[in-house]
């Protein structure tokens, strides 16, 4: 590649870099389904991280989730006939477990006004719900318009007391309507919190709302309600994008103003009791069982059933029952293990010291297969990195935007060291064949070309002369007007050597005050003729000297041409310095092309 190449090909790397860069900036500026493709990516290497990290997590062995399973809907479908089942069930459930003293019984269930509860059974789930202040109930918003379902008005004591700052508005948390729950129950408890969930863009859950707004009011989400009774707390403090609850408990809020979950593992986290196997046991008196897995125990109540579709995709398994999301939301507030996404600024900062170390690897090191490891080490190491960082400090580090700036920097750098490489190679090369005092070809090279030549003269026919230079009286010269002189006349001699022959023929410089020019695909008699163009052009040449002085010099020359003068490079050589001796014998200053 020539130098004019070489920088042609680095501009065109530089432009489509560039291209690169700006089309990326457009597209994330223009296209949401740009900035979601990137999030969409973001997001999948969340999941991969919570998926890794939640196998070395410890949840609270305190949860316990008390399921309608399969197995359990068929026992009720067996026993009672209907799906939901009579409230007195769950009545029956209440005041059994109470009696080994739970820390708290939650219903991710919504116990609704309806035309077909028969009033007996309502009646007492409503009795045992005031029996016991440790029972939570759910309540759920929506978006109904008033004109299908007149929206519940709910009682102040449901809401949330905020003591300092605000939620931003928006559609996870904010909401129009809400089913009416048994007024009967509504009215014998304050313990009522929100189950709603909300999904990602690509369908996943993976943040939950803490704290929902509804007719300018705030309601607390259901774990969130039982965690802040279990803390101790009457009310929160919004700050710093951040939810306090107490010193050493807070919820961090994403852009969305919800909670990014950290999970503990796939479904099974915690210990499940189906609920035919709790109301077997308190059938029988079984206390040993009842004591076993709710003493002291916080316990969900929920369907876990497929058959009953409460089913939630997440990061570290793709069909969860909601229930597991409640239980994981109350375990994340009690153990204050959120995840925090990073800010971006602090995403930039890393993208750009992770690219500036791949940068200077890559340069650094020679062998290409040592930098593409490189690559895939420095990859590999903030894969590694971020998952670690995720388990140990729950931080949400950017995966996809230093990836982006790694892998560019390396396409930028790695060609920019190919491009300097070769530059670097074409000037040793060209170094190793040039003549340092005239910029002819050196003798090598000329030797080298005679053989290319020869070979495809032999090969293809392809005609090519030698013109053997030799300047007259050189000797004298120096003696004269000494070495420095000499040499002056050395370059100017060079010089008209390289006008007087074209592009495709070599000049070198044979040797002391000898040149030779090869001149390609050139008969005997257009060569004669471009020796003669050249033994005029020095006679007429007004040489100028180290000191100013102006003098003439002639030269003698020699001709041959392949096929009549010889076949081989060293055939070639000596017909032409003959034809030079013999010019020198004849008087110099002459072309000769016969011996
Ligand atoms: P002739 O006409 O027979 O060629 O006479 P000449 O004196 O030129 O004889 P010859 O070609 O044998 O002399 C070569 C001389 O060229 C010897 C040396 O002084 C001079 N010479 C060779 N290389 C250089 C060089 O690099 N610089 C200078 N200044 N002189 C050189
Ligand atoms: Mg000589
Ligand atoms: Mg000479």
């Amino acid at each position: 590649m020539t130098e004019k190449q070489l920088r042609n090909f680095s501009y065109l790397i530089y432009g489509f870099i560039i291209i690169l860069i700006c089309g990326v900036l457009f597209y994330s500026g223009h296209s949401s389904r740009f900035r979601d493709f990137v999030l969409n990516i973001e997001n999948a290497s969340f999941d991969l991280r919570q998926t890794i990290v939640s196998k070395y997590k410890n949840p609270s062995q305190d949860i316990v989730i008390l399921s309608v399973d399969d197995a359990t809907y068929e026992y009720i479908m067996d026993k009672y006939g209907a799906w939901p089942i009579s409230r007195k069930v769950w009545s029956d459930c209440i005041e059994n477990i109470e009696k080994v003293n739970p820390k708290n019984i939650i219903f991710d269930m919504l116990f609704i006004k309806s035309n077909f509860s028969d009033k007996e059974s309502d009646l007492a789930l409503v009795n045992s719900v005031k029996k016991f202040n440790n029972v939570y109930l759910s309540m759920n918003f929506d978006n109904y318009s008033d004109e299908i379902r007149k929206s519940a008005e709910l009682d102040d004591k449901f809401a949330l007391k905020i003591n300092q700052g605000a939620l931003l508005d928006n559609e996870y948390i904010s909401f129009i309507n809400s089913r009416t729950i048994m007024p009967e129950l509504t009215d014998v408890t304050d313990n009522v919190g929100v189950i709603n969930v909300t999904r990602d863009e690509d369908g996943i859950l993976r943040d939950m709302t803490p704290v929902f707004r509804y007719k300018n009011k705030y309601y607390p989400n259901l774990s969130l309600k039982v965690a802040l009774d279990l803390l101790n707390r009457d009310s929160i403090t919004i700050k710093n994008n951040t939810i306090i609850i107490d010193d050493s408990h807070s919820i961090p809020l994403d852009n969305t103003q919800r909670a990014i979950l950290n999970w503990y593992g796939k479904s099974g986290t915690y210990k499940h009791i189906p609920l035919w196997q709790a109301i077997k046991a308190y059938k029988t008196d079984d206390m040993k069982f009842l004591k076993e897995n709710f003493e002291n125990k916080i316990i969900y109540i929920g369907t876990t059933a497929t058959s009953l579709s409460d089913i939630k995709s997440t990061p570290v398994e793709s069909n969860m029952s909601g229930i597991e999301l409640h239980a994981t939301f109350l375990n994340n507030i009690l153990q204050n293990d959120f995840i925090k996404k990073v800010s971006a600024k602090i995403n930039f900062l890393i993208a750009i010291i992770l690219a500036v170390l791949t940068g200077y690897w890559v340069l650094k090191i020679q062998s290409v297969p040592k930098t593409m490891l490189v690559l895939v080490a420095m990859l590999a190491f903030w894969g590694l990195a971020s998952t670690y960082l995720m388990l140990k400090l729950n931080l949400w580090l950017d995966v996809v935007t230093p990836y982006f700036a790694m892998i560019t920097t390396f396409v930028l750098v790695y060609c920019e060291k190919y491009i300097l490489k070769s530059k670097d190679y074409e000037q040793t090369y060209k170094l190793a064949v040039t003549d340092g005092l005239t910029q002819l070809y050196n003798h090598r090279y000329f030797q080298e070309q005679m053989i290319i030549n020869v070979n495809s003269y032999k090969r293809y026919g392809n005609q090519f002369s030698l013109i053997l230079i030799d300047i007259d009286f050189f000797k004298k010269f120096n003696d004269t007007y000494g070495h420095q002189s000499g040499d002056c006349v050395l370059k100017q001699v060079a010089n008209i050597l390289k006008k007087n022959s074209r592009t495709s023929d070599i000049a070198c410089r044979y040797g002391g005050e000898e040149m030779a020019v090869i001149l390609t695909h050139t008969n005997k008699q257009d060569a004669i003729t471009t020796a003669n163009k050249i033994c005029l052009a020095v006679r007429n040449n007004k040489f100028i000297l180290a000191n100013g002085e102006k003098v003439n010099v002639t030269i003698s020359v020699g001709v041959a041409s392949v096929g009549a003068d010889g076949e081989t490079p060293q055939d070639l050589i000596a017909y032409s310095d003959k034809c030079l001796y013999k010019a020198k014998e004849s008087g110099r200053n002459q072309v000769v092309f016969e011996v």
